[in-house]
């Protein structure tokens, strides 16, 4: 079986449990929970089945071993995480607003995750992998942005392959370079996951169908549009088809995407038939908004197999 991994941000998240505007007053607040998107994308990966392992950087502390120990307790190669007795592990703070946005307060560059670079054990990872999955939220130094590059070129030069999803997070897109970044990666990726509004910010042209119809030219061999609770778009060569979203009651919709992405990435390198990946990554995101944390709602095999068995996607 095909190994994954990725690299990036582990953060524990800590949420309010009313929705509002902002932290500004004292808060009922549930947590920590294990998080961070790239962290969630491999404890799906882990949990269906697949080899697979992350590198990152945790503080010596409980926020740093429940990440480490939920991910290896979900099958995941945690050999290149590694632990900075000098900083602590990151931090999320997240409120849900009525209208369904979000305030988060991050503690990511500062953290331990401000020190993630590729080290021996990292190499060591990237060496025994055939595909890596890449999130622009994990762009968020220098240090890190070389670190995929080189990544990026180990797994293509041994015939491996890449996905990326833009995950992108406005106080990034400001960081010098990083637009660059993401310019970068989307040429050299096999799969894109955009969410539909990321779309037009990686083509010239205005509208989502030339938007996708550029990509593809430029190489990507399968665009997939996640749109939250109306479904997702695939679109590759031979053409495009939709998935209508499953019915589920959304109790916290963190965690969808990256679900989403992780079935996705592993019934395609299991050689499944696009609209059958396409279905189970849909079964994978419905099941994680039905849980509250961000990787709470991960599923396995038999769960998804289970749901898709039970339940019919929602009129389009
Ligand atoms: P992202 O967080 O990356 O923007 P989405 O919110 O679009 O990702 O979620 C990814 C996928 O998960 C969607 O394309 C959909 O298939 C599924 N999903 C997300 N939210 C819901 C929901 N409320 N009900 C059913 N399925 C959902």
């Amino acid at each position: 079986m095909k190994k994954i991994v990725t690299i990036g941000e582990i953060v524990v998240e800590v949420m309010a449990t009313q929705p509002g505007r902002g932290f500004l007053e004292p808060l009922a607040l549930v947590g920590p929970f294990p998080s961070g998107a790239p962290a969630i994308f491999i404890d799906q990966v882990g949990r269906l089945g697949q080899p697979c392992g992350m590198i990152g950087r945790v503080g010596d502390d409980d926020f740093g071993r429940i990440n480490t120990r939920r991910l290896a307790a979900d099958g995941v190669d945690v050999s290149a995480i590694a632990v900075d007795p000098e900083a602590a592990t990151g931090s999320a703070f997240v409120r849900y607003r009525d209208d369904g946005d979000r305030d988060f307060v991050f503690n990511i560059r500062h953290s331990a995750n401000g020190g993630l670079a590729l080290d021996a054990a990292g190499r060591a990872l990237i060496a025994g992998a055939d595909h890596l999955h890449v999130m622009g939220s994990s762009l968020f130094s220098p240090a890190v942005v070389a670190a995929t590059e080189e990544a990026v070129a180990a797994i293509k030069g041994k015939g491996g392959t890449v996905s990326f999803d833009p995950n992108i997070r406005r106080e990034l897109l400001a960081l010098p370079g990083m637009r660059a970044a993401l310019t970068a990666l989307l040429a050299r990726c096999d799969l894109f996951l955009p969410s539909g509004p990321e779309l037009l910010l990686f083509a010239s042209a205005g509208d989502e169908a030339g938007a996708v119809a550029e990509i593809l030219s430029g190489g990507v061999r399968a665009v997939v549009v996640k749109r939250g609770a109306a479904g997702a778009d695939y679109h590759d060569a031979d053409g495009s088809f939709s998935q209508a979203a499953f019915p589920v009651e959304e109790l916290d919709p963190t965690g969808a995407g990256d679900c989403f992405g992780a079935a996705f990435v592993v019934f395609w390198l299991r050689g499944h038939p696009p609209a059958e990946t396409l279905r189970y990554a849909a079964a994978a995101g419905a099941r994680a908004v039905t849980r509250r944390g961000p990787m709470e709602g991960a599923s396995t095999r038999a769960e998804l197999d289970a749901f898709l068995a039970t339940t019919q996607e929602r009129a389009r």
